[in-house]
């Protein structure tokens, strides 16, 4: 046996130990034992018949959260990242015209992928904190001729939050987008369940979100939609799509989407993440969509004005536009922001981050999804940011 020359780690043998935390950061949002507990059921094979009807149920809860009748509807087995690759990946191919709407990380990101299979990718781009005319977006639309159009819904790098029925944002995209044939693809994964969006009603042709933010759920499987218009580009393409993985006719068949008398084995799905996945559709279910975006909205609003009587500063400007269930903070003033994030770790056990991509250091970033978004938990986190900025360090200048 003495070709085993690497001895078992030390440190296996301490047991695992994972700390409470109040995680009030962009993501991940806390799991409630409910959701948590869901995970803990005997896993069994994902190609039984129990966890195809677990499946089923899981369509059915992202039918319902998604508002969207659309039969190609499933979740990815990863994170919020492998959906935006799923949606990108299938609807794009090399040296299609790509239009992404950036205004924060997640239009950057889009981008990035599209590029990154060869396709022609072009950019909007607001400030950090901004967002775009409907006028933008159509001379874009007409100037580029996109096959897809990427927006984010809820922008979490920067807090800003579109396509809201009241702005009627959302019509005339989709609007425009329909006249120019282009397919309209939409990140969710920090707003939808706790604020309004209309999947079909909107026109969105590809939708997608993650499990940890809003639906408390661990992190690890994504939702996603594509309408009768998406799925005709998908199945229409000239080549495969460069992720098997990935690659919609797969997946399709493995979520009983494709119509087909039975399942094939293509990869095993994280079947304990499912059982949680469908527990915390069902606690969304419960409490209704209605209600939820009401109370996210509703607790903004109490967290909003609690902070502006504490002299902080919104970092986004127009009220409409400003994301419930992730704020962004003007950075305090002569103050280190990572000092802040740091003090309220060690002294309160809670999360809350700085900025992301063009948001570093322009922000303080609070997120309160699903469970978290309550008034008790944002007089939490108004009396850490109080305590932060007595005893953190403050230049004079
Ligand atoms: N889009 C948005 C708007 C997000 O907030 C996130 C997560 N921060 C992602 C995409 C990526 O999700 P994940 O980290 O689960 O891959």
């Amino acid at each position: 046996m003495s070709s085993f020359s690497v001895p078992p780690p030390k440190c296996l043998q301490k047991p695992l130990a994972v700390p409470h935390r109040y995680m009030f950061g962009p993501g991940p949002s806390n799991v409630p034992s409910r959701i948590l507990m869901a995970g803990i059921n005997p896993v069994i094979g994902h190609m039984h018949p129990e966890i195809f009807e677990i499946m089923n149920d899981i369509k059915s809860g992202i039918q319902y959260m998604f508002q969207t009748q659309n039969n190609m509807t499933l979740a990815v087995s990863g994170t919020g990242h492998t959906a935006m690759e799923c949606a990108i990946f299938n609807t794009v191919e090399p040296g299609d015209s790509v239009l992404s709407a950036v205004n924060g990380i997640w239009g950057e990101r889009a981008a990035d992928m599209a590029e990154r299979i060869g396709a022609r990718v072009n950019t909007i781009v607001a400030p950090p904190g901004g967002f775009f005319t409907n006028a933008e977006i159509e001379q874009a639309l007409s100037k580029y001729r996109p096959v897809v159009l990427f927006l984010a819904h809820g922008e979490s790098s920067t807090g800003v939050f579109k396509m809201q029925p009241s702005l009627l944002y959302n019509s005339y995209v989709m609007i425009h987008a329909y006249r120019y044939g282009c397919l309209l693809l939409v990140d969710s994964v920090a707003s939808i369940g706790g604020t309004p969006l209309f999947m079909d009603q909107q026109g969105i042709d590809i939708l997608y979100t993650g499990s940890q933010k809003v639906l408390n759920a661990p992190p690890g499987t994504a939702p996603i939609s594509f309408s009768e218009r998406a799925c005709q580009k998908v199945f229409n393409r000239r080549t495969k799509p460069v992720s098997f993985f990935l690659d919609l006719s797969w997946l399709a068949n493995y979520w009983g989407c494709d119509g087909k008398p039975s399942r094939v084995y293509h990869h095993t799905g994280p079947v304990t993440a499912f059982y949680s996945l469908r527990e915390s559709l069902a606690v969304l279910a419960e409490e209704g969509l209605e209600k939820s975006c009401e109370r996210h909205e509703k607790v903004a609003e109490y967290f909003h004005a609690g902070l502006e009587s504490m002299g902080l500063k919104l970092f986004v400007k127009e009220k409409k536009a400003r994301l419930p269930t992730v704020t962004t903070i003007v950075a305090p003033h002569g103050y280190d922001w990572k000092e802040i994030t740091t003090y309220i770790m060690k002294t309160h056990n809670l999360e809350i981050s700085g900025g992301l991509g063009p948001s570093v250091g322009l922000v303080l970033r609070v997120g309160l999804m699903g469970c978290n978004s309550t008034k008790d938990n944002v007089d939490m986190v108004l009396e850490a940011l109080k305590d932060a900025l007595k005893h953190c360090h403050k230049s004079k200048v």
